[in-house]
């Protein structure tokens, strides 16, 4: 079966409508919280530009997004939402990171679409109107680096569930670079996991 993307992120906003009193979100057995993307993209950018010109605060902003895709999608896949919706679409292993995909678009990161997948080795997400780089161009201008960190944190995330050993063990087994970005006026951003140097 293919995966239905649509099915996939219709069961998430239908899910989305449950709120508990604090206004958080019990989804795909994950806690999920509605914030506004100009104050996320100022607090981690802000922390980003004090920190200074060296890439410290770019990796840190990252692997925050490594492991918290890592934590969230372990969590995403052991949901009775998944048993029930997902699962049956996946035939193999690398389906499960298509349906990762819908899922996170339906979180509302961006329109993201898998380019490439090589089993263990490689996987290539291309993306539009992320809400790094809108954010960035808007507020900072054209950037001369990618800024889509949490992506691009992801994209490793993914692999790491995938092919990177049993939770949770496999994590930081891969890494992930942004080729391309909207925010340095690319026409789309584009992330590359891979196997991480030993
Ligand atoms: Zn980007």
């Amino acid at each position: 079966m293919a995966i239905d993307t649509d099915k996939i992120v219709q069961a998430v906003m239908e899910g989305s409508r449950i709120r508990e009193e604090k206004g958080i979100i019990p989804l795909f057995g994950v806690y999920l919280s509605m914030i506004s993307v100009q104050y996320y993209n100022k607090i981690s950018f802000g922390f980003e530009k004090k920190m200074g010109d060296d890439d410290f605060a770019e990796k840190l902003l990252v692997k925050a997004g490594q492991e918290c895709g890592y934590a969230t999608f372990q969590g995403v896949r052991s949901s009775w939402e998944w048993d029930e919706v997902v699962k049956p679409m996946i035939e193999d292993v690398e389906d499960q990171i298509h349906c990762f995909v819908s899922i996170a678009i339906a979180f509302g990161w961006g329109a993201l679409v898998v380019r490439e997948l090589v089993p263990g080795k490689k996987l290539v997400i291309r993306a539009k109107d992320l809400y790094e780089a809108r954010g960035y161009l808007d507020v900072y201008g054209q950037a001369d680096a990618g800024k889509c960190y949490m992506v691009r944190g992801i994209t490793a995330a993914f692999m790491d569930l995938v092919y990177g050993g049993d939770y949770p063990d496999g994590s930081f087994q891969y890494t992930a670079v942004e080729t391309s970005c909207e925010a340095k006026g690319d026409p789309y951003c584009e992330f590359i996991a891979r196997q991480a140097a030993c």
